[in-house]
């Protein structure tokens, strides 16, 4: 499609959650005329509202701690930049490796700091002073990235549609995308109050991104998958903040949240389907996982009115989609993050704004997220990301 110039392009982002909102952010801060389709009546109230809000640098994709860079700087500088607090705290984040385990993650390290990624082996007496809380059976080390963190992911969300719109941008919230129709080189966009011509299409919409595809008449292999965040009672002897700690064993994880834990662990015989509701029964079985690594949660109190859940937004390698919609050209596709949506979305953002508005890639490899790789048939080299929580 032949690109325009940022001064007349007019984008019709699909959803305001925090990819939508940073790419809102991203399109009008260049110039291009956004309008932000939400079908709720509030931002943030999907998967972003549901995020246990971690950012970190340990992934096994170079192009995933690329993104996780970005964010880290952007949420970083989100107050000189975007004008919000989106409350970034560099917590850290404490991987346990098992035994056996440790040459793939001395990759990895080597490959994350060649990114300009901090990450630190922390030896088994180093876990012991610095996570006392840990116990050290079977396991070879800690992986440690001290700028990783914690951030707001519902402040985020409403400070760059706050700037977005002070750019010019237009939030139409209570608005759902009923219909998506091509016409003479830009798109029709339908919803129940009539229709919009723009001349591009994002496709935010996380979990219901597969649906969005549909409308347009393309196919996006997005599903949701409920995950539950179990929050406990105030728990004492534990050194608050904590890291966010994952053992990377059993992918039990947990951080603190003032005096209290969230906790847990993908269930990997949760179907896929938007799935409503906390699954109680997988709160034994987490407990079950964590308790021999972390013997001091034996103390802990589930406060069931204070856990929640959330779909992940999940694609069959893990790794987002990202790029133009090869059969509905003008289309493009920004979904299926599979856990890991709040930190990539500034460099989404700035991917897709560039992607747009001057045919670049914004600095960062999104060949690994190119939506076209679903429709090949499988054979040849594809990019694997090892680290999925
Ligand atoms: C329990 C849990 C823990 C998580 N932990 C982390 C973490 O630690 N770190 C991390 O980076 N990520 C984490 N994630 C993932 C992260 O929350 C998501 O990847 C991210 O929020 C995706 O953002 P989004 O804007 O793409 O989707 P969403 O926030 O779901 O936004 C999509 C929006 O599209 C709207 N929409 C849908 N259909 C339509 C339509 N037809 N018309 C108009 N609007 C529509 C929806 O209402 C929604 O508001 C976690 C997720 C869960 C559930």
């Amino acid at each position: 499609m032949p690109r325009m110039t940022s001064r007349t392009l007019h984008v019709a982002v699909v959803g305001a959650g925090i990819v939508g909102a940073a790419i809102a952010w991203s399109l009008a801060r260049r110039g291009a005329r956004v309008t932000v389709f939400e079908r709720a009546d509030a931002p943030a109230t999907g998967s972003t509202g549901r995020s246990a809000a971690g950012l970190r640098h340990q992934f096994s994709l170079r192009a995933n701690v690329r993104f996780s860079r970005f964010g880290a700087e952007r949420f970083g500088a989100f107050e000189r930049e975007v004008g919000a607090d989106a409350a970034f705290r560099r917590v850290g984040y404490l991987f346990l490796v098992p035994a056996g385990d440790e040459a793939r993650w001395a990759r990895d390290r080597a490959m994350q700091a060649e990114e300009g990624a901090r990450v630190e082996r922390w030896s088994l007496d180093e876990l012991a002073h610095r996570a006392p809380y840990v116990a050290r059976e079977g396991l070879a080390e800690g992986s440690f990235g001290p700028d990783d963190g914690v951030l707001d992911p519902h402040a985020a969300t409403l400070g760059y549609l706050g700037a977005a719109r002070a750019l010019g941008a237009e939030l139409r919230l209570g608005h759902a995308v009923v219909g998506l129709d091509a016409r003479g080189g830009g798109w029709r966009v339908a919803t129940a109050a009539g229709t919009l011509a723009v001349d591009r299409v994002v496709n935010a919409s996380g979990p219901q991104a597969g649906a969005i595809a549909a409308l347009a008449g393309t196919r996006l292999p997005v599903v949701a998958s409920r995950r539950d965040v179990f929050v406990t009672a105030p728990i004492d002897g534990v050194p608050f903040p904590t890291p966010l700690v994952v053992d990377a064993a059993t992918g039990v994880w947990w951080r603190s949240e003032g005096e209290r834990l969230l906790l847990g662990r993908s269930n990997p015989a949760e179907p896929s389907g938007e799935r409503e509701g906390m699954d109680w029964t997988w709160f034994e079985a987490t407990l079950e996982a964590a308790l021999p690594r972390f013997p001091f949660l034996e103390r802990a109190r589930l406060d069931r009115r204070a856990s929640w859940w959330g779909w992940y937004e999940v694609t069959p390698d893990h790794l987002p989609a990202i790029g133009e919609s090869v059969d509905a050209p003008g289309l493009w596709h920004a979904a299926g993050f599979s856990g890991h949506g709040v930190q990539h979305a500034p460099a989404t953002g700035a991917a897709i704004a560039d992607a747009l508005l001057s045919g670049g890639d914004g600095g960062f490899d999104l060949t690994p997220f190119d939506p076209a790789r679903f429709g090949r048939s499988s054979g040849g080299e594809r990019p694997d990301e090892a680290r999925v929580v």
